[in-house]
């Protein structure tokens, strides 16, 4: 009991922990990890005190910028990015929602006109009752996020 398993330490790089169960795989196709010789340690589903059940990913020898870690808040508003250094935490950035996105969501709309053309999407974000929602910058319809789809 109260043994929660954990996936090996690192010595330098990001550890992003508290990803809602399910998400970390949106985050690796956000960080583009899949293409990348970064080697990454994935954990689905473990167990979580807080969470019930959570996601963990730990990325050797990467260290996100600002802007990455405001996309990665769009999956897992709650998530602790830890850059470690020699075994160490030594910086957190916090997962702070980021007032717009770009490129990274679909418009479910049919209607919307980056359907029709090639342009980027844009959408503002805004979180109410705890589920957060993206208002497309085109068709100004609001969806919640987990409706939408990633386009990456
Ligand atoms: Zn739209």
């Amino acid at each position: 009991m109260g043994k929660t398993v954990s996936v090996a330490a690192i010595n330098n790089g990001t550890v992003i922990d508290h990803i809602p169960s399910g998400q970390a795989l949106k985050i690796i196709h956000l960080l583009h990890l899949s293409e990348q010789r970064f080697k990454v340690t994935l954990g689905l589903h473990l167990s979580s005190s807080s969470m019930g059940r959570k996601d963990i990913l730990k990325i050797e020898d990467r260290f996100l910028t600002d802007k990455e870690a405001q996309d990665i808040a769009v999956f897992a508003p709650n998530a602790t990015i830890n850059i470690i250094k020699n075994y160490k935490v030594s910086s957190k950035i916090p997962a702070q929602l980021p007032e717009m996105v770009k490129k990274i969501l679909i418009c479910p709309n049919l209607r919307c006109i980056t359907k029709q053309e090639n342009i980027d999407t844009l959408f503002t974000v805004e979180e109410w009752k705890q589920k957060i929602h993206l208002r497309c910058y085109f068709c100004e319809k609001i969806f919640e996020r987990d409706e939408m789809k990633e386009s990456i």
